[in-house]
């Protein structure tokens, strides 16, 4: 018997669930659609505990063959207790996820953060654990990040380590999604880009506003640049003060062509960061992209704790 994982990874759009090896190859997917379940948590838990069940059925993977389910939320979670103490996206308020997990279920259940998931994935699978200190960054309608700091996940005293997203670049900035004004995530995230896009055409989206831009259209390119520009001062100070190697970004922005975010990204890096690390430090793409939340969240244990 092959031991086998299932990741669960819940977004605001879209649930994504996997089986996977401990390999973190993943052996099959299925997605479900979060709309359909908002304003009824247990009705959504249930759903994902029965597209699991089918998921196993339609690929003969019996229940004893699956070691752990590891699931990955937007928000604020208590991994000891298996409570969602806070997902705003997902309207989660401390609903006891695993209690009704445990129900269904009788493996462990891990929970944890979704970047702090997408972190340890590209981590221990994406790099294979070839670094020791780096930073995932994950930039979708906000901005996610997950830290790894001597090989481990790096949590914090209050468990809100990694807030890259939001971290204060100007007092007196826009308003934040978190409460607050000037957060990073304002200039540079999903929602800004697209609302900085409205002053080309209306409903243009991230994709639309870099196609834009690589064909030289001077609006676009104000946009994209001031993304590298914000972006880049918010990994100079990460790297400043934690001295990475490595900078991981996926998310819908890190499929950008290389010359409007990478390229120009190392450069600003380069050109900003402190000396000593400024030429060292990398800045790629994730290898594992989407698919490392679901990774990460599988292959999470009582010693991740995301
Ligand atoms: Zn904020």
């Amino acid at each position: 018997m092959n031991r086998k994982h299932i990741g669960v990874d819940v977004g605001g759009t879209t649930i994504n669930i996997a089986i996977v090896t401990p390999q973190g190859e993943i052996l099959a997917k299925e997605s479900l659609k979060t709309t359909t379940y908002l304003h009824d948590n247990e009705k959504m838990i249930l759903a994902i505990v029965s597209e699991i069940k089918s998921l196993l059925a339609k690929n003969n993977v019996e229940k004893d063959e699956i070691w752990s389910i590891g699931m990955g939320f937007p928000g604020t979670v208590d991994s000891q207790k298996g409570i969602v103490v806070f997902a705003p996206n997902i309207f989660f308020e401390n609903v006891n996820v695993k209690g009704i997990m445990q129900n269904a279920f009788d493996c462990p259940i891990y929970l944890g953060q979704d970047s702090r998931a997408a972190a340890w994935g590209e981590f221990l699978i994406g790099q294979k654990k070839k670094v020791n200190d780096m930073a995932s960054i994950t930039i979708g309608t906000g901005i996610g990040c997950g830290l790894i700091i001597n090989g481990m996940l790096y949590h914090g005293a209050y468990n809100t380590a990694g807030e890259f997203g939001h971290q204060l670049m100007d007092v007196d900035g826009p308003q934040c999604n978190c409460g607050r004004k000037g957060c990073l995530e304002t200039y540079c995230g999903g929602l800004s880009i697209v609302r900085a896009g409205k002053q080309i055409m209306e409903g243009l989206s991230v994709k639309d506003i870099y196609a834009l831009a690589d064909v030289g259209n001077k609006k676009a390119l104000d946009i994209t640049r001031q993304v590298v520009e914000k972006l880049g001062t918010g990994i100079v100070n990460l790297v400043n003060l934690l001295s990475l190697e490595l900078i991981t970004i996926s998310g819908g922005i890190s499929n950008a062509p290389d010359n409007l975010l990478l390229n120009p990204l190392r450069q600003f890096v380069r050109e900003h960061a402190y000396s000593a690390i400024a030429d060292k430090v990398k800045i790629e793409r994730s290898v594992l992209g989407d698919d490392a939340p679901l990774i990460g969240a599988a292959l999470q244990d009582e010693t991740t704790e995301y």
